[in-house]
């Protein structure tokens, strides 16, 4: 049996139709910068995730690099994020001037650690920390509550990257009250990607940047044109960050299954997690699951089970060197999310060498993502258990 990582074609056998039909709508309407396509995804999107604006832009990395222009953010400048995260969150920091400052990852989650978090501002008695990015890892939240609270003590606006948890679920906590809130709606802008592994991919790049506040959105928007309004008239320097036309009509196709590959993916979650479970494997210390870490707080009365979206089902193994050619030998996709943290990438030079964090460097040796995709079958997930099981017997 074949498992890939992921299967688009699976998606498509349904969508095929549809997705032909809005991009020949875009083609024969030729309005290809901005129009109708865009605005409508912008709404949507932001209803969706429980935001005021949305404001479309040509990829998950741009939808952070443009938040960072607009916050002002420059050389001198420090941003604290997480060391465990694909490279693009630091290289917006990067690419700005500004310098990355990392607080650790809570080992159960992968999400940054908040007391890290409190721990470098405390000792940032310069105030050189002008922005916090915490990144919603493999599709479950970052702990809002605690990051919003620290955030706001020293006044420092939260950016989130919600490039893999669009529509994740988060218990947060506000005058003793507990509020659901989807990622990317607590900081001061949300940051979502389209890429197409994404659970909301498009048959292409794109992202979102989502706000609360008319004036942030208002300058994003700026932003993403060059900084023009009216036209040839640049009150900012921006950039070309608009999202393309056909990529809005694609995702609008797929928006409305959103929900339900959702709860596929958790249930194939919840499938893995049973099947390692009674093989063993878990008790013998082969493989440690991944912990939906929200999900214990959510009473009955909520009806709410999107804590985690499962972007990405991601283990501890044992022996992963070995375990990775076992299962390509066998047909199965897998991959390493990510084998190098942040702070220990070669481009960050002397940058590198002031940060200590041991929970990344461990979840990079540790861990590995195996097929979560929706269309997954429960046989296919039973050849992969049964797989991993004679590896390790
Ligand atoms: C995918 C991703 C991005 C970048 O998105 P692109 O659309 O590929 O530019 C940023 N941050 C995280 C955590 C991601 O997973």
């Amino acid at each position: 049996m074949k498992v890939p990582l992921l299967d688009l074609q699976a998606q498509l056998s349904y969508l095929e139709n549809d997705l032909i039909a809005a991009v020949t709508r875009v083609i024969k309407s030729t309005r290809y910068i901005q129009g109708p396509e865009v605005e409508c995804l912008e709404k949507e999107i932001a209803e969706y995730s429980g935001a005021a604006y949305g404001i479309g832009v040509t990829s998950g990395t741009d939808a952070l690099l443009v938040c960072l222009m607009g916050l002002g953010i420059g050389p001198g400048d420090k941003i604290l994020t997480s060391p465990y995260s694909f490279f693009a969150t630091m290289g917006v920091i990067l690419r700005v001037g500004a310098i990355p400052v990392f607080a650790d990852i809570d080992p159960v989650s992968f999400n940054i650690d908040p007391v890290k978090i409190g721990e470098l501002l405390a000792a940032d008695t310069e105030r050189k920390i002008k922005a916090i990015i915490p990144v919603h890892l493999y599709g479950q939240c970052a702990d809002m509550t605690a990051i919003m609270k620290q955030a706001e003590q020293y006044r420092v606006p939260v950016i989130e990257d919600a490039a893999q948890a669009i529509g994740a679920e988060y218990p947060m906590s506000q005058n003793g009250k507990v509020d659901y809130k989807r990622a990317g709606s607590m900081g001061i802008a949300g940051c979502f990607s389209f890429f197409p592994s994404k659970n909301l991919g498009g048959i292409g790049d794109g992202g979102m940047v989502i706000v609360q506040e008319k004036e942030i959105a208002e300058k994003l928007v700026l932003l993403r044109n060059h900084g023009a309004h009216p036209k040839y008239y640049h009150k900012l320097v921006g950039g070309n960050f608009r999202l393309d036309p056909i990529q809005a009509a694609a995702l609008r196709i797929k928006l409305p299954y959103l929900q339900k590959w959702h709860r596929q993916r958790a249930e194939n979650a919840a499938t893995y997690n049973r099947l390692f479970t009674e093989t063993g494997l878990v008790a013998e210390q082969k493989v440690k699951l991944p912990a939906s870490v929200y999900a214990d707080s959510l009473g009955p009365e909520h009806g709410i089970k999107n804590v985690h979206i499962y972007n990405q089902y991601v283990l501890r193994v044992r022996r992963r060197t070995e375990l990775i050619e076992w299962l390509s030998k066998n047909d199965i996709g897998c991959e390493i999310y990510y084998p190098v943290p942040l702070h220990k990438q070669d481009c960050l030079g002397s940058l590198a060498s002031e940060t200590y964090c041991p929970e990344a460097e461990k979840a990079a040796d540790e861990t590995l993502a195996l097929p979560i995709y929706p269309e997954l079958t429960s046989s296919m997930q039973s050849y992969v258990v049964e797989k991993i099981v004679q590896f390790y017997r």
